[in-house]
């Protein structure tokens, strides 16, 4: 008996600990070997900046009508993305739209720091990004859904063109890390979520394996968005992952076309 109680105290300790592992093998593989993130990293003459929120980011994109967000970081407060927004003259009550990649935390948890945008996701992110459902990988089983306080304004569909003023991005889905992740294609910039992740040697690395829902499918929607852009290629100027730098050019992503 009072073995059997030992068990049932030690039993959640050891799934506590085996997550903890599997968590901490996790950041090491989107960590090491990773392109280097770089605060302030900018694209197209400025006008699209990487905003670094601790070990994940946020991008700022503008054009004559003001701001729109692709995804918002994980600071509830938005402190680094509201002081970015400020250094170009913006408040807040600017950004306009936050397109999301994916519906995963340290990619959404800033938004409610903007609640006069309109929140756009692929209609399979919908429930996560509300929580009505939780992440399909690791930490998802240590979580019940719960509310974000969020509400997608219009959910997307693969091969859209979203218009959001002078601002258009082609939506890509790209499951497998979540159900709903997707690349956006934006002036020559391909975001990349964490559909894939840059290494310093130049080279496109899968999703993560412990963060991902489905990391074959995440390596399938690779090789089928390297596929799909090939004939497109000399548009993609930055392929540009959330927690890693930009990689510059078409060739990481056409790396992932089969023969
Ligand atoms: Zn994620």
């Amino acid at each position: 008996m009072e073995k059997r109680t030992l068990l049932m105290l030690l039993a959640p300790l050891a799934l506590l600990a085996a997550l903890c592992a599997g968590m901490a093998l996790g950041l090491r593989a989107i960590f090491e070997g990773g392109m280097p993130l770089v605060d302030g990293e900018s694209f197209v003459e400025g006008r699209i900046e990487r905003v670094v929120d601790s070990y994940t980011s946020a991008f700022i994109l503008e054009d004559a009508q003001g701001v729109v967000l692709v995804d918002a970081g994980m600071d509830p407060a938005a402190a680094t993305l509201t002081a970015a927004l400020a250094r170009r003259g913006y408040q807040p009550s600017d950004v306009r739209a936050i397109v999301f990649t994916h519906g995963h935390g340290d990619h959404i948890g800033g938004a409610g720091a903007f609640p006069q945008a309109e929140l756009f996701a692929l209609e399979a992110e919908v429930e996560l990004v509300e929580g009505r459902r939780v992440a399909g990988n690791l930490l998802g089983m240590v979580r019940e859904p719960s509310p974000t306080g969020l509400q997608i304004t219009r959910a997307l569909e693969d091969g859209q063109a979203l218009q959001l003023g002078g601002l258009e991005l082609e939506i890509f889905a790209m499951p497998g890390h979540s159900l709903g992740s997707a690349a956006l294609l934006c002036q020559g910039v391909l975001f990349i979520g964490d559909a894939a992740a840059s290494m310093a040697d130049g080279q496109l690395a899968g999703p993560p394996p412990v963060f991902s829902a489905d990391r074959d499918a995440g390596m399938a929607s690779l090789q089928a968005l390297a596929a799909r852009l090939k004939p497109r290629a000399d548009e993609i100027e930055w392929i540009v992952p959330s927690h890693q730098g930009a990689l510059e050019g078409p060739d990481a992503l056409l790396a992932w076309t089969q023969e």
